[in-house]
């Protein structure tokens, strides 16, 4: 009787826009325990201070637990925007708490953002390659991409120029990622901040910052963001995910008192506040300076499987036309293959020889770089890594003794 009623739904336009992520498809595949996943952008695990959370969730609870219970501000919990803001004055940004709106992960802040900043058609300038993350959460409200080549140093500021102004109507902003860019692990040169900070300026193109990953520096902290050199003309994103636990949800992003109210709006619409409970827990592991004494021990864990990945890819890549760079910090990084090779159609073989990665091209607004792909180096252990690099660099130099399909055609034709 209850299936008598057949129902097509018609979806919103925008759902077209929705697909899978392609990263977390390959994670269902990798999940396999007889496989070494380079694959994952999760943090380590361990890194997670259980003990500190176990001790600041009793004090909540204790101290506070009736309105730590409680429905709370959309702004988020003062005392939290509050350490916030003074962290990023420590980093140069002229920064007060009422411009911090706490979101559900810095995730949310590029969904609001997106709400805020972008209509149907809109051009959205972005890196080559970007986080895949931003892509699906700006694509609902069907911007024009453009991505703005770039060199080792970062996003060319010249094109970033050319681009700002190149349609109809100018560019509503770019999305920048300066320090250890998830995908590829680069870092914006100071230098570099500067020349895309002055072209900004001159072309009126807002910019969206995205740093989850500016704490985790192995050697030097990177350059002041570029919020720090134009607060006016910034939307700068941070994020608790990397350097407590993603499982908090616990983001934020800065924004200027003409674009604030919006984003806040959009906030309330989106689900009333961030947990006002785990905001409270952060809140206090920031202000007895916890953070400050665990963010190092990430460090120089993250540091030494970096090294570890390294060491790993100058051994096994040996003889072979395979490219990387050595990130200054972050969870990833980036390798370019031979000439001929293309990182999706080579998975399935790693995957086979017990190993998975993330091929670059997901990565790509427009004209994607197929040779690339993305490693993860935090989650595997030193000799998972030994044996991972290892494995692919074996798939890497069998996949070239092949013939292409493109020399079996001509050998066909002769
Ligand atoms: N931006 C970038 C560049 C990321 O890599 C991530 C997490 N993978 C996010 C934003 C979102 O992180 P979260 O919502 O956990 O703060």
């Amino acid at each position: 009787l209850w299936n008598d009623h057949p129902m097509n739904w018609t979806l919103a336009r925008r759902t077209q826009a929705m697909n899978p992520s392609v990263i977390r498809e390959i994670l269902k595949v990798t999940e396999r325990p007889d496989i070494i996943s380079f694959a994952g952008g999760l943090p380590a695990p361990d890194t997670f201070p259980v003990e500190a959370l176990r001790q600041a969730t009793d004090q909540v609870l204790s101290r506070d637990g009736r309105a730590a219970l409680q429905y709370a501000a959309s702004e988020g919990f003062g005392p939290l925007r509050e350490a916030v803001a003074a962290q990023l004055r420590g980093q140069g940004m002229g920064v007060d708490a009422g411009q911090v709106l706490i979101t559900t992960g810095s995730q949310q802040a590029l969904d609001l953002v997106g709400k805020v900043l972008i209509d149907a058609g809109s051009r959205v300038l972005v890196e080559s390659p970007t986080y895949l993350g931003a892509l699906q959460a700006f694509a609902p409200m069907e911007p024009a991409f453009a991505a703005v080549p770039s060199d080792a140093e970062g996003p060319d500021p010249e094109a970033l120029a050319r681009l700002a102004t190149a349609g109809a109507t100018p560019a509503r902003c770019a999305y920048l990622l300066p320090n250890f860019q998830n995908p590829s692990g680069r870092t914006l040169s100071a230098a570099r901040r500067d020349e895309l900070v002055a072209t900004a300026q001159r072309a009126g193109l807002p910019l969206v910052e995205d740093n989850p990953y500016g704490d985790l520096w192995f050697d030097a902290p990177p350059p002041p963001p570029l919020a720090a050199r134009w607060a006016e003309g910034c939307l700068y994103l941070g994020s608790f995910s990397k350097v407590l636990a993603p499982g908090l949800r616990l983001g934020y992003v800065v924004a200027p008192r003409a674009v604030f109210p919006k984003l806040l709006q959009a906030k309330q619409a989106a689900d009333l506040h961030t947990p006002g409970f785990n905001q409270r827990i952060v809140a206090r592991l920031l202000e007895d300076g916890f953070l400050e004494r665990h963010v190092p021990t990430i460090r120089a864990r993250y540091r030494a499987q970096c090294a570890a990945m390294l060491a790993a890819l100058e051994r096994e890549m040996a003889g072979l036309d395979v490219r990387w760079n050595a990130p200054e910090g972050g969870m990833f990084l980036w390798v370019r293959l031979p000439a001929g090779l293309d990182a999706t159609a080579l998975l399935p073989e790693a995957v086979n020889a017990g190993v998975a990665y993330v091929p670059g091209a997901a990565f790509f607004a427009e004209a994607p770089d197929v040779r690339t792909l993305r490693l993860s180096f935090v989650t595997a252990s030193v000799e998972q890594i030994d044996r991972g690099i290892a494995a692919l660099a074996a798939v890497v130099r069998a996949a070239q003794a092949k013939p292409t399909p493109a020399t079996q055609v001509l050998a066909a034709a002769e």
